[in-house]
């Protein structure tokens, strides 16, 4: 499982410095999650002001 970053995403940055395995980077656009590295614990969800974390 890993957190995915929806359309919302207005490239805030918020949450890529809340990720604590450093899965979270800029994208085309918007922010990306590597599934392959995020751990699911969610620390980054709360940091969204836009809400576009959720849990896959
Ligand atoms: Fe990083 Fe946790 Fe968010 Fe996954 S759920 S991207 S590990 S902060």
């Amino acid at each position: 499982m890993a957190r995915v970053i929806s359309d919302e995403c207005v490239s805030c940055g918020s949450c890529e410095s809340e990720c604590p395995v450093g899965a979270i980077a800029e994208g085309d656009g918007k922010y990306v999650i590597d599934a392959d590295a995020c751990v699911d614990c969610g620390a980054c969800e709360s940091a969204c002001p836009t809400g576009a974390i959720s849990a896959e």
